[in-house]
């Protein structure tokens, strides 16, 4: 099984990518937690990339279509996977198609993660990540055991520096100019599911669950 989340930034969509690929033995490709490890490695891509990141605005599509086609040809053969923030704008979406197609690989289901744009400044003020392990948790949906330290890792939680409001209004303007339109792109060639993501995440899950399950395996 292939699978695609969409949705805006705060949409709980990095939660749920950790969720399914454990349930379904998916290989889960984050390009948010790829392009943070390149800037925190002080790779190449990472030096190309951290201006936007830091802006909220999107990094170049060449870049990051090809670091994520690249990581797409390092999976075992046959090993499903679920991409989480890419592809975010047209352009990535044709050229992840064609990489695909060539590579014979189709992808099964869209989900469309909804929540409404008050929520989503709620959630992503809420958001706290861990400063090691990178797991994430939300003090108002999904708090840590104790307050500010990851439950996995034992580290410290910090807020993403582009977890800010100024930062976070420029990602949301960002995500309707040039994701929202995806929505139609995946609706057209019949793959998008649409899931509510206002729910807790257990909900979330279970929508996802259902969804799943419809596709015949
Ligand atoms: P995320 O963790 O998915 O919210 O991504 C954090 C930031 O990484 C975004 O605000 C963008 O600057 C950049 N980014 C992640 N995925 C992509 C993508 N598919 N295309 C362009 N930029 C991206």
């Amino acid at each position: 099984m292939n699978l695609i989340l969409l949705g805006p930034p705060g949409a709980g969509k990095g939660t749920q990518a950790v969720r399914i690929a454990e349930r379904n033995r998916l290989t889960a490709l984050s390009s948010g937690d790829i392009l943070r490890g390149e800037i925190r490695a002080g790779s190449d891509v990472g030096q190309r990339a951290a201006p936007f990141v830091q802006s909220g605005g999107l990094v170049p599509d060449e870049i990051i279509t090809a670091v994520m086609l690249a990581g797409l040809r390092r999976l075992p053969a046959g090993q499903g996977f679920i991409l989480d923030g890419f592809p975010r704008t047209v352009a990535q979406a044709e050229a992840l198609t064609a990489g695909l197609a060539a590579a014979g690989i189709r992808i099964d289901a869209v989900l469309n993660f909804h929540l409404d744009d008050a929520q989503i400044v709620r959630r992503i003020a809420g958001r706290r990540t861990c400063g090691s392990c990178q797991a994430t948790y939300n003090v108002h949906f999904l708090p840590p055991r104790s307050p500010d330290v990851c439950d996995r890792c034992g580290s410290a939680l910090v807020q993403r520096a582009d977890d800010r409001e100024d930062v976070v209004q420029n990602r949301l303007a960002t995500y309707r100019q040039q994701t929202a339109p995806l929505v139609d792109y995946y609706r057209k060639i019949g793959l998008l599911k649409n899931i509510d993501a206002a729910a807790v995440p257990e909900h979330v899950e279970q929508q996802v669950a259902r969804v799943l399950d419809g596709l015949g395996g």
